[in-house]
């Protein structure tokens, strides 16, 4: 279903383009791929970006028209932005799936549930449809998202951190900021005291009838956790020196490094695998073998401009370094996540997005505030030339 290639990204997007005003405003919440631009798996990646979605959207559409899709863009670039203000909040979603993990050990109980919704084995007809469509796509629709977190969360009854981790494992487009984020919002944590049920009516509706499920929870009573942590200074980006030999590091977050080359001539790449560092369990074939494969692209689509890359693992970075005389090495920022635990004290000089930094210092409240400054954000979107 998803290609790993810049390509099938831009065909994709090609595709999309003309459905991106109100036949997404009015569709979109059907779960049915025919009425979503299934664009996740690209745009995480950064095989395609944020930027080539919203100027290849602009070129077609008004941004009346095209609201809400632009909308449903910068819901991912607002998390982000959260997120880089409250690393600890990522840092604590990782704790506590390991304490659920750890009483998956000892609770046989706990386990079997956990097992079985994994598996799609646990009666809910439309909630193991999806259990099995994620293991094998790796993708699900927005709608059947929030179906299935608030039916684990409120029907279930297992902790929210192993979906999270479940998510995390099967997702082509999985994500610490997007799904953390949803998953804390659909279980009253994000939005504190609001949280999202499933309802058989909404269902039934939104799957045009292939579903009617019975004894899903008729209330939903937030989680208890911890209050937001207080907002951090955002990153700011490094200082490249020219004067010393460079190397560029590519990663799973960022496969479009052109806009790197007009501040960096390196001297050696190498691509790091750090897709293991999602989840403390195997992540699946499918999501491995789609990073896999888009590194591998990445690597063919520059070989020209930076020559051939290096495979290298997390660990042998140093190694790597020593090898080429390197004295510095460049990254495209990498954002909190497992990119970033699995580099952690790495010697890299992170250089930021212009996209990022003009729009992360807006998330700083709630999505609606954030809104507001889309028109602004739009118009520098608009005038970068990357
Ligand atoms: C519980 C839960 C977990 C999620 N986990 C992830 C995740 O790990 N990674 C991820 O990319 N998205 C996640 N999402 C958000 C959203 O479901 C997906 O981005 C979207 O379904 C992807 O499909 P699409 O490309 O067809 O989206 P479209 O509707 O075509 O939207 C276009 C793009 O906008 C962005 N986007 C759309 N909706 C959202 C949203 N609600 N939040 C953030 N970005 C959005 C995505 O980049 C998407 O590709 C999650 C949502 C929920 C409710």
């Amino acid at each position: 279903m998803f290609e790993p290639t810049y390509t099938a990204g831009l065909e994709r997007l090609a595709a999309f383009v003309p459905h991106a005003g109100r036949d997404y405003a009015s569709k979109r919440n059907y779960d049915n791929l025919a009425h979503v631009s299934a664009l996740s798996p690209y745009i995480r990646h950064r095989i395609i970006t944020e930027e080539d979605v919203l100027k290849a959207t602009l070129a077609r559409h008004s941004p009346q028209t095209a609201e809400k899709f632009i909308q449903e863009v910068y819901w991912r670039t607002y998390w982000k932005g959260w997120l880089e203000m409250r690393p600890s909040v990522w840092a604590m979603y990782r704790s506590d799936l390991q304490a659920a993990l750890n009483r998956v050990q000892t609770e046989s109980g706990l386990r079997q549930e956990w097992e079985a919704a994994c598996k799609g084995d646990t009666g809910i007809d439309c909630f193991d449809h999806w259990a099995k469509q994620l293991a094998d796509t790796g993708y699900l629709h927005n709608h059947a998202r929030m179906w299935f977190a608030s039916i684990w969360i409120f029907t279930l009854r297992l902790p929210w951190t192993l979906g999270a981790d479940f998510f995390m494992r099967h997702l082509l487009d999985g994500d610490a900021a997007s799904n953390t984020l949803s998953w804390r919002w659909v279980g009253g944590l994000q939005t504190i005291g609001k949280t999202y049920l499933a309802r058989p009516d909404n269902i039934t509706k939104y799957t045009e009838g292939r579903f009617h499920p019975t004894g899903l929870a008729t209330f939903a009573a937030p989680l208890d956790g911890a209050p937001h942590p207080a907002r951090g200074p955002l990153p700011i980006t490094d200082t490249i020196d020219p004067n010393l030999r460079t190397g560029l590091l590519i990663t799973e977050d960022d496969l479009s490094p052109g806009w790197l080359l007009d501040q960096v001539k390196p001297s050696a790449t190498a691509i790091v695998q750090t897709t293991p560092a999602r989840s403390p369990l195997a992540v699946s074939d499918p999501v491995s073998g789609f990073v896999t494969s888009a590194l591998s692209d990445c690597a063919a689509r520059f070989e020209e401009q930076l020559g051939p890359m290096t495979e290298c693992a997390p660990d042998a970075l140093n190694t790597w370094m020593q090898s080429h005389d390197l004295e510095q090495v460049v990254t495209s920022y990498l954002p909190a996540g497992p990119t970033r635990d699995a580099l952690q004290g790495a010697p890299l000089a992170q250089i930021i997005r212009p996209y990022d930094m003009s729009a992360w210092p807006h998330a700083t409240h709630g999505f609606f505030r954030f809104k507001d400054k889309i028109p602004k954000l739009l118009g520098q979107v608009q005038n970068h030339a990357v």
